[in-house]
């Protein structure tokens, strides 16, 4: 018989030195600290967050305007990176624990990840790196407190070069780019202990140039202040976290970058000769395949508003006014419906452009698709019940050079020459059993009116995309 090895739990070394140790004290703190947001939050939550690790008392109102945006949002995987602040070590140190706990209670590590990221050179797995460390631990109260259902990957980094620093982001860029549910914070203080003014000064060059994008920009403002005010110890001492947290942005593409606030010590303690820096910065990362956002729970609302929506108009001539039940279904997505009578084609309109919210998008095309698709009659309330529909969102259009780039039945393909244009979604080409000239050509011929081949015209401009659909 195998004997099951003990779990190995890093028990909390911050409780009630950095953060409260009475649970009820803890929840009603986080509470209070993520419930006044300064941004916000239209669609999605970021995917990179970066706060800062000080006692509570002194940063929680920082670290809480970030964590605040990510509420009660789905996520499943958490990447905790920070710098080793307790033991010396010139390696990046995974931690090898089972579980972290707090006063909240045990969440677990994500342990299957750590193959995959480890390299012999430069990246390994420790617990000792971790057990007395306390600037991820800080952040995680936090996320237990406003997730649930998540595990943790916790990530120090040593002194290490910036080659080592590049194949960390390598390394950990597709885990968020194939899982919208993942999330990465940044744990960094900034300017350590000049004057108030001087950090003032400091930190919004430092806070800019992060919110950039751009760390060739960020070592630039690094070297510079450094230069400025030689006195100062670090103007960030998780410089490298926030490295990595670029250089991935980069790579997976930053859509959009919000400085939520700065402050310092100084303003809690009113020591204002020697302060440290705070400040909260999230990213929202760009997604070829935006549509993987919506999980079962929002296609399920999205299927059931579209049939009220249809049901409404049929009856009155009206789509109800309704306020989408979640933040997440207001993002501007592109969206077709298709209806189907006793499996044959009922009716089908989209847009490839996402002009108004998912859930906007929904009932008015499914009410287009069944009044005003010009090769049908529009759709009775009769044969309503006989109606089933179905639901395609969009990704972003991509422009390609190459028919190589087209998979088929994966990639919608989007045509136009001039004024003329004409798409198929992915799975016609199921349907039609073509293959990818054919599917070209059918594109040309019935939906543009043009020859088959016109998908071979100079002038033609392809574009491809992925769709997620999901019917009754
Ligand atoms: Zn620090």
């Amino acid at each position: 018989m195998v004997k099951k090895k003990p779990s190995q739990i890093r028990l909390a070394a911050a409780a009630g030195q950095f953060y409260p140790n009475c649970p009820k004290e803890i929840r009603s703190q986080v509470e209070r600290l993520v419930d006044q947001p300064n941004v916000v939050l239209a669609g999605q939550p970021p995917q990179i967050i970066l706060v800062p690790h000080a006692g509570w008392s002194y940063s929680g109102a920082v670290a809480g305007q970030a964590f605040g945006l990510i509420k009660a949002a789905n996520f499943d995987t958490v990447i905790l990176l920070g710098s080793a602040h307790r033991v010396l070590t010139n390696k990046i140190v995974i931690d090898g624990h089972d579980f972290w706990q707090t006063p909240l209670g045990q969440t677990p590590v994500a342990g299957n990840l750590t193959a995959e990221l480890v390299d012999d050179d430069v990246i390994a797995v420790d617990r000792l790196v971790h057990q007395d460390d306390h600037v991820l631990e800080v952040e995680l109260p936090f996320l237990q407190t406003v997730l649930t259902n998540f595990r943790i990957l916790p990530i120090l980094i040593g002194q290490v070069d910036d080659q080592s620093l590049l194949v960390l982001a390598k390394k950990i860029r597709p885990i968020l780019a194939n899982n919208p549910k993942a999330l990465l914070v940044i744990s960094s203080d900034l300017s350590h202990y000049p004057d108030q003014t001087t950090a003032n000064k400091a930190d919004t060059q430092i806070l800019a140039a992060i919110a950039s994008g751009d760390k060739e920009k960020f070592d630039q403002t690094l070297a510079i202040l450094v230069d400025q005010y030689p006195a100062v110890d670090t103007f960030a001492c998780g410089a490298d976290p926030i490295r990595v947290g670029l250089l991935i942005a980069d790579q997976i593409g930053l859509r959009e970058a919000k400085i939520l606030i700065r402050s310092d010590s100084g303003t809690v303690s009113n020591q204002v000769e020697q302060v440290v820096g705070y400040g909260a910065v999230a990213f929202w990362l760009k997604r070829g395949q935006d549509f993987a956002e919506i999980d079962q729970e929002e296609k399920n609302l999205l299927l059931s508003w579209a049939r009220e929506a249809l049901t409404s108009y049929l009856a009155t001539g009206q789509i109800p006014l309704k306020k989408a039940p979640r933040v997440s279904l207001e993002t501007k997505k592109a969206v077709f419906v298709t209806l189907k009578k006793d499996n044959q084609l009922r009716g089908c309109l989209g847009g490839l452009e996402a002009k108004e919210p998912v859930w906007q998008a929904v009932a008015n095309m499914t009410v287009t698709a069944a009044a005003n698709d010009p090769r049908f009659l529009p759709i009775d309330k009769d044969e309503l019940f006989k109606i089933k529909i179905e639901i395609s969102v969009l990704s972003t259009l991509k422009k390609i050079n190459y028919f190589d780039e087209i998979k088929l039945g994966h990639h919608g393909v989007f045509l136009k020459k001039g004024e003329i244009t004409g798409t198929f979604l992915p799975q016609v080409a199921k349907e039609g059993d073509w293959n990818k000239e054919s599917f070209l050509g059918e594109i040309c011929s019935q939906k543009m009116g043009l020859s088959s081949d016109c998908y071979l015209d100079p002038e033609t401009e392809i574009f491809i995309y992925t769709v997620c659909s999901f019917s009754e």
